[in-house]
């Protein structure tokens, strides 16, 4: 089946870190004296910490296959069904069931620049918190596993934000949009990164002019 591409939709906006901050981690690369066990992924050439764009689409996507892809909720597997709208936006995963690519192209966020002036000032990029894991029956800290070290991004950091949709002929888009805005309403409820039980990763997807990403693809999906 030939598949026309009508136009490529991107859309940009500001991811905020709201809560007790945000962990996505990186590879250690054996650590030093006074570096922590769990280090946050970071930009090569910058060494700034950034929120890959894989990390947020595969977020949005699990959250949105265990609200509507059966196959998910039996499975707890990402959807491969290759027919359902979530595959179709974000690729069926799947050679055999994909039907056509996927739509989605979400950016690696990188540091807003008011955030890395921020940054700069305090002179550091992150925070290291220090977690003492407590043996239960002796009311003691584990000896040899605790405690350890793990880094986080601090609330209140802000990362530029961006996504782009590519609409083929015949597309319903409307009803892409609205998925994807659920989607992105789920996020801000559940968590991104690491340890969100313990209220790491609470974010905000907001657009240029401060509403919410939810609100301007909804807005999106009565005009298409
Ligand atoms: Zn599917």
């Amino acid at each position: 089946m030939a598949i026309k591409l009508r136009e490529i939709v991107e859309f940009k906006g500001t991811l905020k870190v709201g809560g007790s901050g945000l962990r996505i981690g990186g590879a250690k690369e054996g650590a030093g004296i006074g570096e922590t066990d769990n280090p946050i992924i970071r930009h090569p050439i910058t060494h700034l910490p950034y929120v890959p764009g894989s990390s947020v689409k595969g977020k949005i996507r699990s959250l949105l296959e265990s609200k509507h892809c059966p196959q998910t909720q039996e499975s707890g597997l990402p959807c491969k069904c290759g027919r359902c709208a979530v595959c179709d936006l974000f690729g069926s995963g799947d050679s055999k069931t994909i039907q056509s690519p996927s739509r989605l192209v979400f950016r690696d966020c990188q540091p807003t620049k008011g955030t890395q002036e921020v940054w700069e000032e305090a002179g550091t990029s992150s925070e290291v918190k220090t977690e003492v894991l407590i043996d239960r029956n002796k009311g003691l800290s584990y000896g040899r596993i605790g405690p350890r070290t793990t880094e986080r991004i601090p609330a209140g950091s802000d990362f530029d934000f961006a996504f782009s949709l590519r609409i083929f002929e015949g597309d319903d888009t409307s009803k892409y949009y609205t998925l994807l805005a659920e989607g992105f309403e789920l996020l801000e409820k559940h968590y991104l990164g690491g340890s969100g039980s313990r209220g790491y990763g609470e974010v905000a997807v907001v657009v240029n002019d401060g509403a919410p990403m939810a609100a301007h693809l909804r807005q999106k999906a009565k005009g298409a």
